[in-house]
């Protein structure tokens, strides 16, 4: 069989962030990106999603090619890190300011919370208060006071504005006005989803301390690389609604999505990073091989 030409190759990645050792649910990820790419005769890519650079570590970086290669899970590309790439993210940061669309935040967590409580707490699909709306409306010039005075603000999204103009801009080719995506179930049936970045609220799209996020790096980048299909884990679904609103604004292509299951410890809670029996390298440490490993997580084929 001759290979597809490459713009016409579905392109998947594994996106992890280097803040920890892999554990048994990004090896679910990364063999189900495997698995989907090879079927599709597509490409698999990997990103390392390190613009977090307080919880950044080397170590944790070098650990993940270790276990991905232990795993048996190759790439056609080398590897993309985001933290090279901070301009792209102001760029684009800058295309939504333009609009209109952003505005600098400098209150505290703390000042936050309080004011979250005080107005009547709303939590976003994460659980987390949404923000509440402190400093949007702020007066320029105090705006530019502040930040000549060097004091640290974020850049906030303001949802409201931008959900207007992306139905605005997209009207025509969405039903109903509505924003949506389209998520792939396990069989490859697609179907629309609504999609409602309003109820996370005015969303940080550059941190304090890095002049990005990651919602707003992970769009830049599956455009960047060219992603047609992101598969990733449940946790992430309600995240989506946010990146394919950001997808309109900055004109960026739209992938195809599938949220897998999550791989759930013996309370059924999500694996964390910090629970490390479940980490591979202590997996393999343990005596446990690779065929192991797709045992436990249901793989009977060669991913
Ligand atoms: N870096 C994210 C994580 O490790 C995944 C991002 C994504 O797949 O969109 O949870």
């Amino acid at each position: 069989m001759s290979e597809q030409p490459t713009a016409a190759r579905p392109v998947f990645r594994f996106a992890p962030s280097p803040n920890g050792f892999l554990h048994l649910g990004h090896a679910a990820s990364a063999l189900i990106n495997q698995r989907m790419a090879r079927a599709s005769g597509g490409r698999l890519l990997l990103r390392i999603e390190d613009i977090d650079t307080g919880r950044t570590r080397d170590e944790f970086v070098e650990a993940i090619g270790e276990d991905l290669a232990w795993l048996g899970v190759t790439f056609d590309e080398e590897p993309l890190r985001q933290s090279r790439h901070l301009p792209d993210y102001q760029k684009a940061a800058d295309r939504l300011d333009a609009l209109g669309l952003v505005y600098p935040c400098f209150a505290a967590r703390a000042e936050i919370l309080a004011a979250a409580h005080e107005t009547g707490l709303r939590l976003d699909p994460d659980g987390a208060p949404v923000y509440p709306g402190l400093h949007r409306g702020l007066d320029p010039k105090e705006a530019e006071r502040r930040k000549a005075g060097g004091e640290p603000y974020a850049m906030r999204l303001d949802m409201a504005r931008a959900v207007a103009l992306a139905r605005e801009r997209a009207g025509h080719a969405m039903s109903e006005q509505q924003l949506s995506w389209r998520e792939m179930d396990a069989a490859g049936q697609v179907e629309m989803v609504f999609a409602d970045p309003l109820a996370w609220g005015d969303i940080v799209l550059q941190r304090k301390d890095v002049p990005t996020s990651y919602h707003l790096s992970v769009v830049v980048d599956d455009a960047r690389q060219g992603v047609t299909h992101v598969v990733r884990g449940k946790d992430l679904i309600h995240a989506t609604a946010i990146h394919r609103l950001l997808q309109v604004l900055l004109d960026l292509p739209e992938p195809v999505y599938h949220h897998h299951d999550l791989v759930l410890d013996g309370n059924g809670l999500k694996l964390s990073k910090s629970d490390s029996a479940t980490s591979l390298r202590s997996l393999r440490e343990a005596g446990w091989t690779r065929g192991d490993v797709m045992a436990k997580l249901g793989f009977h084929d060669v991913a």
